[in-house]
């Protein structure tokens, strides 16, 4: 091969070489450049894997949000009340009324759906709230007539800021119920107390009849004396005049403790009074009872204590106990009954004690139940002693049933003092 023929084979070879080259880097740019493509490909598929994925969540939400807005509209239609959306404006903007159905929500204001005393309340408590997400509870009760009223339990709770949800129960029935329990049982307590005042009046009459016989005695003693001049002895005279004003003193004593007991002290307010007067009244009406049957009667000293008490209702307290204890002594036969009186730092603890040894232990706890009694028919209400207990908490004490270190029945209560021996707290 000649030199020209060499020049040409490597010219062509150089030629070869740079086709080569090119095509090398052409099929590198096709390389990336699938590369690319892929990539991008498979980035758009994770991308919508991903909204996929979130989409689905969204709807999952959605349903949720939807299943829980169903379950609160049916919870609120099932509540036994009424349910109002308002704003600042007090406009209403949605309600589950059964008491207004003819009302557009769209167009009301909550004075035109609740009354104008009402809606001020509402108002009130909203403008006087503090806090952002407030939430009460209050009772509002609207005077009809002098006889008649309508009674609402309602919540009251902002939403957000200028929403607000007022929940309305009507509660007038229920009320109305409540007095006429309360009333049913004022009644009944004062039956009670009829029934103990007449178990007494066989026994007062007594106790009044037997010194009214005296008076006529001693009257005529002084009749006699006066029409015989010559018998007149002056110092018999004053005597008999004597017995007659302390007789008429204890039988003026014995109504009047029957005037003050059997009056309605319900509304009487607590003020102070001797303690023994609040014991003598009781003891004067049962006395009698007690001396007729041998019981014994005693009564513990007083110190002068001056207690805050209603005085009628006190007096009933100290009737009921002494008739318990009364029933007891006799029908265990063992005779006694004594009342007590201790002075505690700023109390005087009462305390009626009688000769029976205990009540028994599976009824302790239901003495002071209503209606609870072991009495025969006729003989008991069984509404003493929790009447009793009404009064005493009244008083700010508790009626205890306790036995004696001796192992006798006694109940006691706490009275507070106003003085000590002139010494007032
Ligand atoms: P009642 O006297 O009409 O039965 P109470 O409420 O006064 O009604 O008393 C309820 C019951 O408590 C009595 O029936 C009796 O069983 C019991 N009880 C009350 N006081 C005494 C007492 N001093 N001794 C024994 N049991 C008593």
């Amino acid at each position: 091969m000649n030199n020209d023929e060499i020049q040409k084979l490597q010219r062509k070879i150089r030629k070869l070489e740079k086709i080569n080259a090119a095509l090398m880097k052409k099929a590198d740019s096709q390389t990336q450049l699938k590369h690319d493509a892929f990539a991008k490909f498979e980035g758009r598929v994770l991308l919508e894997k991903e909204v996929r994925q979130r989409t689905h969540r969204l709807e999952e939400n959605s349903k949720e949000l939807i299943k829980g807005q169903t379950k609160l509209r049916q919870l609120i239609k099932a509540l036994p009340g009424e349910v109002y959306v308002f704003n600042q404006n007090f406009e209403i903007e949605s309600l589950t009324s059964t008491e207004a159905p003819d009302i557009d929500p769209s167009k009301a204001t909550l004075s035109q759906i609740l009354n104008q005393g009402f809606s001020d309340k509402v108002e009130k408590i909203i403008e006087q709230s503090t806090e952002e997400f407030f939430s009460v509870t209050f009772e509002y009760t609207h005077k009809i007539s002098e006889t008649d009223f309508s009674n609402y339990y309602c919540g009251l709770s902002a939403v957000d800021k200028n929403r607000y949800v007022l929940y309305l129960k009507d509660e007038t029935e229920a009320h109305k119920q409540k007095m006429r329990l309360q009333e049913q049982e004022l009644q009944i307590a004062k039956a009670s107390k009829l029934t103990a005042l007449g178990e007494m009046a066989g026994g007062i009459a007594h106790e009044i009849n037997t010194p009214i016989g005296a008076i006529s005695l001693y009257a005529e003693i002084i009749e006699t004396a006066l029409s015989n001049e010559e018998d007149l002895d002056r110092e018999r005279l004053i005597k008999s005049a004597q017995k007659i004003v302390s007789i008429v003193e204890r039988i003026s004593g014995i109504t009047g403790s029957l005037r003050q007991i059997s009056r309605d002290g319900d509304s009487d307010s607590t003020n102070p009074y001797p303690l023994a007067d609040l014991v003598t009244d009781a003891v004067n009406l049962c006395q009698q009872k007690y001396r007729a049957n041998d019981v014994d009667l005693n009564v513990g000293a007083f110190e002068n204590s001056m207690v805050l008490a209603n005085r009628v209702q006190i007096s009933q307290v100290l009737v009921n106990l002494l008739n318990n204890a009364f029933y007891a002594a006799k029908s265990e036969k063992c005779g006694w009954i004594r009342i007590e009186c201790e002075s505690l730092e700023e109390s005087v603890r009462v305390r009626i004690v009688d000769c029976g040894k205990g009540i028994d232990e599976p009824i302790i706890s239901k003495i002071f139940n209503p209606f609870f009694t072991t009495k025969g028919i006729g003989e008991g209400t069984g509404l003493g002693l929790s009447l009793s207990q009404n009064i005493i908490r009244k008083h700010g004490s508790e009626l205890v049933y306790e036995l004696t270190k001796e192992g006798h029945t006694s109940f006691c209560f706490d009275l507070k003092k106003t003085s000590d021996k002139g010494v007032r707290y």
